[in-house]
């Protein structure tokens, strides 16, 4: 426990409507695998690269304007890192934000964890969704000094084997899109709760659709706050509440980078919205998705959600897969996940196989779940390998070590970017073929496989609308642009 007001253990009964914002703040891992370091990206002028206009732009300002301190938020792992890195101070200050003074609960924190790749996790495999969902957690808890009780789930994609993940890791909520319940004229004005299978059950906040789009999508509704809590915030909630007292709750969802880099100035809209001041009355009250999953009564209705859907594809998870009208040319997208799925298979297998002689699978995958730990650095990796391996050999913890490595950036190479634009060539795809080029060499360079080669001829089968380059000569640019060309073949 790291903080906790005297009156803890007090329930306050809330009947006035509120208003939560949640600001999903996210990058990509954008430092090239082989030297750890971003190349300068000009389109980001006048600074050096996106992490660092993005920053200037919206991070810091959002900190320094104490915004996050009257909203709930996930800081992605990626960006995180980066940000602990690069402006410590800003780092700092979503870290303070979490729980200021006035919460009450420290499970109502501000902050949520978020999976923590990126990636689309109704698409991977289960033990992928599982290491996702844990690296999250961990990396929440190692940064922010406490459990996280809510976790972001990336694009809000989500099935029901995601959900019982979540509640079998201890996940009390998270946050998903209305279209998202199979009711579709369920009243998104309060929590739900979703049992899923195994006995166990999630809170379910679903934000307010239109408020959401017009934060996101209508920059003349965002050019005044105070206008916006009397025109849009204050018909959709006003009123008396549930029957059971539960307030009448909206919840505006965005990514955090609307609020000064998408739009400028709206880092301003922000702290004017959720914090105007003493004396500023607007007939509701600002609170968080925390406090609304966390608020007892607990007793909630149930809500059912609807398979394989997400928050920015109207097609399900079409949009990282396949074909929908989210992409003019969307034919290169199946065949780029074919490739890394069928990667990745070869990879764990392999891995499997090449400590085989001195641990047991399970072991390795259990190890696999708390590598994380070396990644964010709260664990030396010669001590993380002779904790797991003891009586090994140090070539074979040198083995194991690689390996683990080796499985990072196979994570690494599923973040959902690399899926979401319309053509192959853009920076994020080739991101995430530096991942797979990063961990297929890793393991031929142990195993003496062509893991790379086969990967290339996957890759060869489709192209890029714009181009008409195809998969294997995007990835060649992408690692002579990185130094990296191909060793052999
Ligand atoms: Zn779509």
């Amino acid at each position: 426990m790291r903080r906790r007001a005297p009156d803890s253990g007090t329930i306050r009964l809330v009947s006035r409507p509120q208003l939560a914002v949640h600001g999903h703040f996210y990058q990509p891992e954008r430092r090239d695998p082989f030297s750890g370091e971003i190349a300068p990206q000009p389109a980001a002028a006048p600074y050096r690269d996106w992490n660092a206009r993005i920053d200037a732009e919206c991070y810091k300002p959002n900190a320094e304007h104490g915004n996050l301190r009257h909203i709930s938020y996930d800081l992605g792992p990626t960006l995180a890192s980066w940000l602990s890195e690069h402006d410590a101070a800003t780092h700092q200050g979503f870290v303070d934000s979490d729980l200021p003074p006035e919460i009450v609960e420290e499970k109502s924190g501000n902050a949520m964890a978020q999976a923590y790749h990126h990636a689309i996790l109704p698409l991977a495999s289960m033990a992928d969704r599982r290491t996702e969902v844990r690296w999250g957690l961990r990396d929440f808890e190692l940064r922010f000094g406490r459990r996280a009780t809510g976790i972001w789930l990336p694009e809000t994609a989500v099935d029901s084997a995601t959900l019982r993940i979540l509640a079998e890791e201890g996940v009390l909520y998270t946050i998903l899109a209305p279209w998202q319940a199979v009711d579709s004229k369920l009243d998104t004005r309060r929590p739900y709760r979703v049992d899923t299978a195994g006995g166990k059950s999630i809170v379910v906040v679903f934000y307010d659709a239109a408020m959401s789009a017009a934060a996101s999508f209508e920059s003349d509704a965002t050019m005044d706050a105070d206008g916006f809590a009397r025109d849009r915030v204050l018909p959709r909630i006003a009123g008396h509440g549930f029957a059971d007292g539960t307030p009448l709750t909206a919840v505006i969802a965005t990514d955090g980078e609307l609020y000064g880099h998408h739009q400028k100035f709206r880092d301003l809209f922000l702290a004017r919205l959720v914090n105007p001041g003493a004396g500023v009355e607007r007939g509701f009250d600002i609170t968080t998705v925390g406090r609304i999953a966390c608020a007892p009564p607990q007793t909630l209705p149930a809500a059912l959600v609807a398979e394989r859907t997400s928050w920015s594809c109207h097609h399900g998870v079409l949009r990282w897969t396949g074909e929908c009208p989210d992409a003019a040319d969307g034919r290169w997208k199946g065949p780029l996940r074919v490739a890394l799925e069928r990667l990745a298979t070869a990879i764990d297998t392999l891995a499997e196989g090449l400590t085989g002689d001195f641990m047991d699978a399970r072991e390795f995958w259990r190890a696999r779940d708390q590598y994380v730990d070396v990644i964010y650095g709260a664990e030396p990796a010669e001590g993380f390998a002779r904790r797991w391996l003891p009586i090994a050999s140090e070539a074979q913890r040198s083995n194991f070590l690689s390996l683990l490595e080796a499985q990072r950036w196979r994570l690494a190479m599923f973040a959902s970017d690399g899926w979401f634009w319309g053509d192959p060539v853009r920076l994020e795809t080739k991101q995430v073929l530096m991942c797979a080029a990063k961990s297929a060499r890793m393991i031929d360079a142990s195993a003496g496989t062509d893991l790379e080669g086969r990967l290339l001829d996957d890759l060869s089968i489709f192209s890029s609308p714009s181009r008409r380059i195809d998969g294997a000569a995007i990835y060649f640019e992408a690692l002579s642009e990185a130094g990296q060309p191909r060793a052999r073949g």
